[in-house]
């Protein structure tokens, strides 16, 4: 099951749980695409419609996923800063 491998949305900074997904083909099946795991991604319905006007996601052979805008660069997500953090900085 795709919702165990993904478990949330996988577009870039999206954590939208698996239940509030859809399945995805990143090759539509009318395009030969098959409904094997390798081709399928969780999607938010807000992220499913943006794949489907222009933005791409990418699974890398190590399991993460790299989201693109339609002009071809990458969203990239910084890592959460814990709270703790920005109060002692701030302090
Ligand atoms: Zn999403």
């Amino acid at each position: 099951m795709i919702e165990h491998r993904d478990h949330h949305c996988v577009f870039a900074g999206c954590d939208a749980p698996s239940h509030w997904c859809d399945v995805h083909h990143l090759i539509h099946w009318a395009h030969g695409g098959e409904t094997e795991p390798d081709n399928l991604a969780l999607l938010c319905e807000r992220h499913h419609t943006k794949v489907h006007h222009g933005f791409r996601i990418e699974r890398q052979p190590d399991g993460r996923w790299r989201t693109y805008r339609p002009d071809d660069t990458e969203i990239l997500v910084l890592p959460r800063i814990p709270d703790e953090t920005v109060r002692t900085r701030a302090g």
